[in-house]
């Protein structure tokens, strides 16, 4: 999954670290993420290569501001925003398409550092008091100078469903999505509800049927959506037919084990339910040693 960049290490605790020569700078703008991509591989601008960018250009203009987000392993990142300077080879590209990319704790760094910078994008401001926050100096918080309002980073809660009824398991298409491969259902805890109401409240609204025998499975964090994925796994209750919520759904179909699709992206925790799912079902009809 997305998170497993073993032997590699993700330190994600925040510090008022100051940018050295080789550290990597993230730059997003509407959707999108800068880097350059070479052969399936992406890089990063370097700290080094910013500055020296900024004395060939603008000689007169000082560095952007930037913000310390995270490390793996020795390599620190940082946000910066140069939406208005072109670099050669380094280019925009859609979120999304990092994906497909390598090496995998690049995917990880682009995702994780889309959900920082939506964060502090939308968090500039006092929500209570309407005055300029400011970032404190020990944790990834912004704070209010003047109200004392604090504002910690959101993270939303989702699960993913695996329903299963004997040998097949409930795979979904969304509608009006970038994603147009099969998922699971999947869902936004409401405030007030645990994780296993809103297993229940999901597979209801989408397909209408009930469900049992709900049991956790893993988590994975999910920055291209601010979220923190949940994944479980169930049973189908009682027989009844799919009804299927169009407005969120294209398809709703059971899926029997054997025709589960590979997952070549190794990425998400949706995927790797599936291929889970499906390996278990080979055990059980001997069909794996
Ligand atoms: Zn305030």
């Amino acid at each position: 999954m997305i998170q497993d960049i073993a032997p590699k290490k993700f330190y994600n605790q925040y510090a008022a670290k100051k940018t050295s020569a080789n550290s990597r700078i993230l730059s997003f703008s509407d959707g999108k993420i800068l880097y350059r991509e070479t052969a399936g591989e992406m890089d990063f601008l370097t700290f080094e290569q910013v500055e020296a960018h900024f004395m060939l250009e603008n000689e007169k203009s000082e560095l952007p501001v930037y913000t310390y987000l995270f490390s793996i392993d020795e390599e620190d990142f940082f946000l910066m925003d140069l939406q208005d300077q072109i670099f050669e080879d380094f280019t925009y590209h859609r979120m999304f398409e990092t994906r497909r990319l390598h090496p995998k704790e690049y995917v990880l760094a682009a995702a994780t550092g889309w959900h920082l910078y939506v964060w502090y994008r939308d968090n500039q401001f006092c929500g209570r008091c309407a005055q300029k926050l400011v970032h404190d100096e020990h944790l990834r918080m912004m704070k209010c100078p003047s109200c004392g309002n604090m504002v910690f980073p959101k993270i939303a809660p989702a699960v993913i469903v695996g329903v299963t009824n004997g040998d097949k398991i409930l795979m979904t298409k969304y509608a009006g999505r970038e994603y147009k491969k099969y998922a699971l259902i999947a869902g936004f805890t409401e405030i007030g509800e645990t994780a296993e109401q809103t297993v229940e409240r999901e597979v209801m609204e989408e397909v209408g049927l009930h469900v049992k025998n709900i049991r956790y499975y893993k988590s994975q964090p999910w920055g291209y959506d601010s979220d923190l994925l949940l994944g479980y796994f169930c049973e189908l209750a009682e027989e009844h037919e799919i009804e299927l919520d169009e407005t969120e759904l294209s398809l709703a179909e059971w899926v029997d084990y054997k025709d589960v699709p590979d997952d070549p992206e190794g990425l998400s925790l949706t995927r790797e339910m599936m291929l889970t799912f499906r390996e278990k079902k080979k055990r059980e009809h001997g069909e794996l040693s």
